[in-house]
């Protein structure tokens, strides 16, 4: 059974990606609780009225910068999130998008060994592909086009999660690794493109909902505060006090190191979110089916017996409070 052990202890945190959409709540969260929280960005997608509420508190520092450069501070953890998330956004400059996950991911990891702090990478469900398991889990390997256009992302958060067990076994540093599924809420960009953001804004606007393909590609989705409570939960999981649990051979970690999947286990076809958020915003949009971009996963929906295992989550946040809430955030956002 899952308990906290030491979040109540204040730590030094650094977030990168932290101006984001999941990291701006992280961050909120991570100060709301008592922490210092370093957040670490560049501002490609992520913005600074993200996190602009919390920078007058004095727990609370923002540091423009690259993760494709190295960086030295002095923290107790880090979560490693810097990437842009949506497909036309890690599409823009997918050799850059390479880079982030690569050397973004050896940066966080040297400096993890310098300063023995515990690191989490936000790795993803893209690093299953376009899956042939179904619900996806963590032990199956993935079906991924080396050579497509979503690779520069999966094949680029593939390799994280090499350098990070390989980290971990070779230089003893104390890991994380969590495979988000699809998540949604507030301070999603409007226009990145994402299916939950294009369809809610299509619908407010009148405009056309685009469904891709036949629309019966499904995905799972998961409300932001779901996610960040699994997030800590999993960095702050520590076994070692627990004889049973505890891993002689590798002392140096904290836990279960990953990865665990985090998401919603309720699956939808596209297009019923579709008609869902046209019924909700009460909008006339019409729903038009346009072309399915390449590789495409057909079906997504994580198996999470692991995280009920290990942290006793599960996410509690139904699709229709979910989408009630963010739905208000984008009305109120563009008034
Ligand atoms: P986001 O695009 O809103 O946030 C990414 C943040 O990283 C932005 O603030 C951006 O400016 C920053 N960033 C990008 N390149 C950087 C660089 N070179 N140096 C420093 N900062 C940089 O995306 P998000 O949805 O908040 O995703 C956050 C993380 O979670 C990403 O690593 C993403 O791969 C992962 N993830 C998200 C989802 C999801 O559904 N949102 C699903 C799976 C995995
Ligand atoms: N999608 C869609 N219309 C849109 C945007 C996305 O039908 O306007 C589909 C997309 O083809 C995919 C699903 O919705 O099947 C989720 O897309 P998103 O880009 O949000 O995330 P990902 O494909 O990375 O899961």
């Amino acid at each position: 059974m899952y308990k906290y052990h030491t979040y109540k202890d204040a730590k030094r945190i650094l977030v990168t990606g932290g101006a984001g959409f999941i990291g701006s709540h992280l961050c909120e969260r991570l100060v709301l609780d008592g922490h210092d929280v370093v957040c670490l960005d560049n501002f490609f997608t992520g913005t600074k009225k993200n996190i602009s509420h919390l920078l007058d508190r004095s727990n609370f520092e923002l540091l423009t910068h690259d993760i494709t450069q190295p960086v030295l501070l002095e923290v107790d953890w880090i979560f490693n999130l810097a990437c842009p998330a949506s497909p036309i956004h890690y599409q823009y400059n997918p050799v850059k998008t390479t880079k982030v996950n690569v050397l973004g991911a050896l940066h966080m990891l040297g400096l993890a060994k310098r300063v023995r702090a515990r690191v989490l990478q936000a790795s993803t469900s893209e690093v299953y592909g376009d899956p042939e398991v179904h619900p996806q889990k963590e032990e199956y390997w993935g079906n991924v086009n080396p050579i497509g256009r979503r690779s520069c992302y999966d094949e680029g958060k593939r390799l994280a999660e090499t350098l990070f067990f390989d980290y971990m076994r070779q230089n003893k540093v104390d890991i994380k690794v969590i495979r988000i599924f699809n998540t949604y809420g507030p301070r999603m960009r409007p226009d990145d493109g994402r299916v939950i953001s294009n369809f809610i804004m299509q619908a407010v606007r009148g405009e056309s909902i685009t469904v891709y393909g036949d629309g019966s590609q499904t995905r799972s989705f998961c409300y932001i505060d779901d996610l960040v409570e699994g997030m800590i939960r999993m960095m702050d999981y520590e076994t070692g006090e627990h004889a049973r649990e505890r891993d002689y051979t590798r002392p140096y970690l904290s836990g279960f190191p990953g990865p665990l999947n985090l998401g919603n286990p309720h699956e939808v076809p596209v297009v019923e979110l579709a008609e869902r958020i046209v019924r909700m915003i009460g909008s006339g949009s019409k729903i038009i089916f346009e072309q399915l971009p390449d590789d495409d996963p057909k079906r997504r929906c994580p198996d999470i017996s692991k995280a009920r295992q290990h942290l006793d989550w599960q996410p509690k946040v139904p699709l229709e409070e979910g989408l009630r809430k963010t739905i208000d955030y984008f009305v109120t956002a563009g008034k």
